[in-house]
C-alpha cells in the first residue's frame, strides 16, 4: 500500500506543469510560512547532492594531507554539521542515512525509502520528477546499493537488490550510472530489466559493449549505464568513471531545461573504512574530491546550481595518530563498522547559507526543498 500523498503527486504529474503550479500556489497561501526575504533571494535551478559514503572528518583530513595539503572541498565556504543517527540506533547505516536525506524522515537501519512502519515515502528525486525537473544518479557502488536505492526505491530491507532494481522501472529517472548489472538482467524472476528499460525508451549501455567515454547521450532519451556486473572495483584497481559519469550526467540533464536534481555518490570511502584500510579510504576520498572539483567548476560557470557535499556517517572510527607527518600518516581504527560522530555538510551556490549550523540529517531534505523554493507541503509530513 502506498500513502495518499502518492496519488496527489501522480495527479500533479497528470495535470501537467502549468496547472500544477497553479495548485501549488493555492497551497502556498494557506499553508506555508516562508519568509519574504528568503523567497526573494536567488534560488538554484539545479541541485547536485554529493555523498561520500563513510566520509568522516578524519577521512577528509587524510585525503587532504595525502593530496598535497589540498582538497577541492576547501572551495566550499558554507559548512555545517549533521546528526547522523537513525530512528532505532545512534549508529546509522547507509540505508537509514540516505533515506533521511531523500525523504526527510528518520527510519530504521536497513530501510530504503520507507518509514519506521515500512510505508513508502516519496523521495526528493521522485518529487523532482513530478515537478518536471530532470533527475540523475551516479554511484561507485551498485546502483541498487543502499545510498542510491534510497533516492528511488521503497523497500523494507536494503538487501532486496532485485526488488530495488525493479523500482527503477517505476520512475522516469533521466540518467543513472553505477554497477550491478546482474540485478537487472540475471534475476530470479527471469525479467530482463535492461531490455525493459530499452522498451521504455531508454538508451542503455553497459561495460561489456560500450566504453563510457565513447557514448553520446541522446538528449531526447533517458539514459542508463551499468558499469559492472556486481560491485565496481576500487579506484586503486583501475576504476575511473566517477568524474566522467558525473559530468556526462550533468551535461545531459542541463540540456533538458527545467532544472535538475542529481545525486552523486563516492561509495567506497565506506568500504575502505570497513576493511580498516587507510590507503583504500584515501584513494577513494581523492577520487571523490576530484569529482567535486569538476562539479564545482561546472557549477561556478553555470551560476544556477547549488552543490552540497556530505556523508551519511563515518566508517571505521578512523584516527590520525601521534607520529604522523603531513607526508606520512600513522592511522588507527576503533571499529570495522560505522560510528556516530557528527558529519560535515559543505554547500556552494545559490541558497548555500541554508546549510550553516548544526542540524539533523533529515533537515538536509527540507533545506534542499527550501532552496528550490518548493512551497507545497513535503509529502512525508
Ligand atoms: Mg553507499
Ligand atoms: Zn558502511
Amino acid at each position: 500500500m502506498k500513502p495518499l500523498v502518492f496519488s496527489v503527486i501522480i495527479l500533479f504529474a497528470v495535470i501537467g506543469c502549468n496547472t500544477s503550479k497553479k495548485i501549488e500556489s493555492q497551497v502556498v497561501t494557506t499553508t506555508t510560512t516562508i519568509t519574504s526575504d528568503r523567497s526573494d533571494a536567488k534560488r538554484p535551478k539545479n541541485i547536485i547532492f554529493m555523498v561520500g559514503d563513510g566520509m568522516g572528518l578524519s577521512q577528509i583530513t587524510a585525503g587532504m594531507y595525502s593530496n598535497g595539503d589540498k582538497l577541492n572541498l576547501e572551495r566550499m565556504k558554507t559548512i555545517g554539521l549533521h546528526k547522523s543517527y537513525a530512528a532505532d540506533a545512534l549508529v546509522t547505516d547507509s540505508a537509514a542515512g540516505a533515506t533521511a536525506f531523500s525523504c526527510g524522515q528518520k527510519t530504521y537501519n536497513g530501510a530504503i525509502g520507507v518509514d519506521v512502519d515500512t510505508v513508502a515515502i516519496p523521495t526528493i528525486l521522485e518529487e523532482a520528477e513530478n515537478k518536471n525537473l530532470a533527475t540523475g544518479m551516479v554511484s561507485t557502488s551498485t546502483i541498487v546499493h543502499a545510498t542510491p536505492a534510497s533516492f528511488i526505491a521503497h523497500n523494507r530491507h536494503r538487501k532486496n537488490y532485485e526488488e530495488i532494481a525493479a523500482d527503477f522501472l517505476k520512475t522516469e529517472i533521466d540518467c543513472f550510472i553505477g554497477g550491478g548489472a546482474k540485478f537487472f538482467n540475471n534475476r530470479e524472476d527471469g525479467r530482463d530489466l535492461l531490455q525493459e528499460l530499452k522498451d521504455k525508451g531508454y538508451q542503455v549501455g553497459d561495460y561489456f559493449n560500450d566504453e563510457l567515454e565513447s557514448i553520446q547521450i541522446n538528449e531526447n532519451q533517458n539514459f542508463a549505464y551499468l558499469t559492472s556486473l556486481a560491485d565496481p572495483i576500487p579506484v586503486a584497481q583501475g576504476r575511473d568513471y566517477l568524474q566522467k559519469a558525473s559530468m556526462m550526467t550533468i551535461e545531459a540533464l542541463d540540456k533538458k531545461d527545467n532544472g535538475f536534481f542529481i545525486m552523486i555518490e563516492g561509495s567506497q570511502i565506506d568500504w575502505g573504512g570497513h576493511s580498516n584500510d587507510a590507503d583504500y579510504i584515501i584513494s577513494e576520498m581523492i577520487d571523490f574530491d576530484n569529482t567535486i572539483g569538476a562539479v564545482l567548476d561546472w557549477a561556478d560557470k553555470d551560476g544556477e546550481t547549488l552543490v552540497i557535499v556530505t556523508a551519511d556517517h563515518e566508517t571505521g572510527g578512523f584516527a590520525i595518530q601521534k607520529g604522523s607527518t603531513r607526508d606520512s600518516l600513522v592511522t588507527a581504527f576503533t571499529s570495522d563498522y560505522h560510528t556516530a560522530e557528527m558529519i560535515c555538510v559543505f554547500a556552494h551556490g545559490p541558497q548555500e547559507e541554508l546549510f550553516r549550523g548544526i542540524y539533523e540529517n533529515t533537515a538536509i531534505y527540507h533545506k534542499m526543498r527550501e532552496a528550490y523554493g518548493w512551497k507545497d507541503i513535503p509529502a512525508s509530513k
